[in-house]
């Protein structure tokens, strides 16, 4: 099936959509206003009335949003900065225990799997449904990083738009601080080796998403785009970002180990209308 183009997305017919977006414009005052035209641009999308001037004027807002201080090298040096600190640390301690076996390598394994069923939920339940209290990231999520970044156009056209597609630093780092209660009960319950591996897996992971999901974003002729494992995930990665199909598939960031446990990987055919 052929993907459609933009101007495709942008029917049914130009007055039908100048009337959407001169209503969109009309609420686009105060709060509620950019709340309501959000969810204009929202629906239009999702049933193909995205026009690209539309998809601009979204990027246009998240940029001047983007504060003065903010550094996208520094963002990125904080993400990635925060799983190379605790293999650091776990480095270390692993070294200062005794009685490691191989089998502790299964805590790799099980923070792999259960970190890959968190992207999958977290991204299907949260960041595409609006739900206390997490309705800020649904915000950064649906109505912005979707409506700028679509199937066909998922490049980056500035460093500073790493503000639209990384985790905050802070976002990464509460992540490795909510998965450490469970790498110290791993530790007292199997071994002391299981937990910081448990726990270094866990961060390492994260910085792979970041990583992965900042290179699909890169320009598709970038280096990080030759390597032929990188165009598959980057692929499944783009058809999610058709509005008319991120609802229901491709969840998975990373690997989509759970969108094909639990049947959301995009079919070829899927409806696209
Ligand atoms: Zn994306
Ligand atoms: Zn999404």
């Amino acid at each position: 099936m052929p993907t459609p183009t933009l101007e495709v997305l942008s029917s049914p017919s130009a007055a039908s959509v100048k009337t959407a977006e001169s209503a969109a414009d009309a609420v686009r005052t105060g709060e509620a206003g950019v709340q309501a035209s959000d969810e204009t641009v929202v629906v239009d999308a999702r049933v193909g009335r995205l026009t690209e001037a539309r998809r601009e004027r979204v990027r246009q807002r998240a940029l001047a949003e983007i504060p003065w201080w903010y550094s996208p090298w520094g963002h990125l040096a904080g993400t990635t900065g925060i799983g190379v600190g605790v293999l650091a640390l776990s480095a270390y301690e692993l070294h200062a225990i005794s009685g490691f076996v191989w089998t502790d390598l299964f805590a790799v394994l099980v923070a792999c799997l259960v970190a890959n069923f968190f992207e999958w939920r977290v991204h299907k339940g949260i960041l595409h449904k609006r739900t206390w209290p997490w309705e800020i990231i649904y915000d950064k999520h649906t109505p912005m990083h979707h409506m700028i970044y679509v199937e066909e156009d998922m490049a980056l056209r500035s460093t500073a738009e790493f503000r639209l597609v990384l985790i905050p630093a802070a976002g990464v780092l509460g992540i490795v601080l909510a998965a450490t209660p469970f790498a110290v009960g791993i530790g007292k319950l199997w071994s002391a080796s299981a937990g910081w591996l448990f726990l270094v897996a866990t961060s390492l992971f994260m910085v792979s998403y970041e990583l992965l999901h900042l290179s699909y974003h890169a320009p598709k002729t970038s280096i990080v785009n030759r390597l032929a494992i990188l165009r598959i995930l980057r692929a499944h990665h783009a058809k999610h970002h058709d509005p008319r199909l991120m609802q229901r598939w491709n969840f998975n960031v990373t690997v989509p180990l759970f969108d094909w446990i639990m049947g959301t990987i995009a079919p070829r055919d899927a409806p696209r209308s």
